[in-house]
C-alpha cells in the first residue's frame, strides 16, 4: 500500500495499517519524523555509550600508568625518570611488578580489570534471561524436562546463536563492556565504580 497516493485513505485502510485520522501526507511526515527521532535517540544512546566507555578507559589507563613504571627494553632495566639511565633512550615500555612488561598498557589494564572485577559469565547471563521468559519445565508426552536443558541438548547451534545475539545486544545497550574485542566482558555498573 502506497502512502504517497494523493487519494485520502479510507477508514478500513487506516485501520489495517493502524493509522489515525488525518491528512495522509502529514501522517507520513509524522511517521518519517518518528523513525528519524528513534534513529536520533539510538544515535544519542550510542554516542553517550561511546563517551562512557572512553571515560572508563581513561580511568583504566591512568590506573595502569600509576601501577607501572617506564622500562628500557634494550638494556632490560627500569627507567623511572622516563629516560633510560644506561642508553638515554626515551623509547620505553612499561613494567608492572610481579605481572610483566610490554610496549603498551593493555596487559596492565587487563590485569587491573581481572583484579578488581568478576567477568560476566555470558552463558549464565543468557540462561538466566531465558529462564525468566519461559516456564521452568516442559512436558513432552508423559515426560517432564527442564526447558533450558532440553533446548540446549536438542538444538545447541540455535542456542549458541541466540546467546551470541543476546550478548551483542547487551553490549550495544552498554550494559556490558569489553576492552579485548569481546573475549571478556564486564558489567558496566561495576566499571562505573572505578
Ligand atoms: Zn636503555
Amino acid at each position: 500500500m502506497s502512502l504517497s497516493s494523493s487519494a485520502p485513505l479510507t477508514c478500513i485502510s487506516r485501520t489495517i495499517i493502524g493509522l489515525p485520522e488525518g491528512n495522509p501526507s502529514e501522517i507520513l511526515l509524522e511517521i518519517r519524523s518518528t523513525s528519524l527521532l528513534q534513529k536520533l535517540i539510538k544515535m544519542r544512546i550510542n554516542f553517550k555509550g561511546a563517551i562512557m566507555k572512553s571515560e572508563i578507559l581513561k580511568k583504566l589507563e591512568s590506573l595502569a600508568l600509576e601501577r607501572t613504571i617506564p622500562f628500557c627494553m634494550s638494556c632490560y632495566i627500569k627507567a623511572p625518570k622516563g629516560v633510560c639511565p644506561c642508553c638515554h633512550s626515551d623509547d620505553l615500555g612499561r613494567w608492572m611488578d610481579g605481572v610483566g612488561l610490554d610496549w603498551c598498557l593493555n596487559f596492565a589494564i587487563e590485569y587491573i580489570l581481572h583484579e578488581k572485577f568478576t567477568p560476566v559469565d555470558t552463558e549464565e547471563a543468557f540462561e538466566e534471561m531465558i529462564r525468566s521468559c519461559y516456564s521452568e519445565e516442559t512436558v513432552v508426552g508423559w515426560m517432564i524436562f527442564d526447558t533450558c536443558d532440553l533446548m540446549k541438548s536438542q538444538d545447541p547451534i540455535s542456542w549458541r546463536v541466540a546467546q551470541d545475539e543476546y550478548i551483542d545486544e547487551l553490549e550495544s545497550e552498554e550494559e556490558i563492556m569489553s576492552f579485548d574485542n569481546g573475549s571478556t566482558y564486564y558489567w558496566t555498573y561495576d566499571l562505573e565504580g572505578l
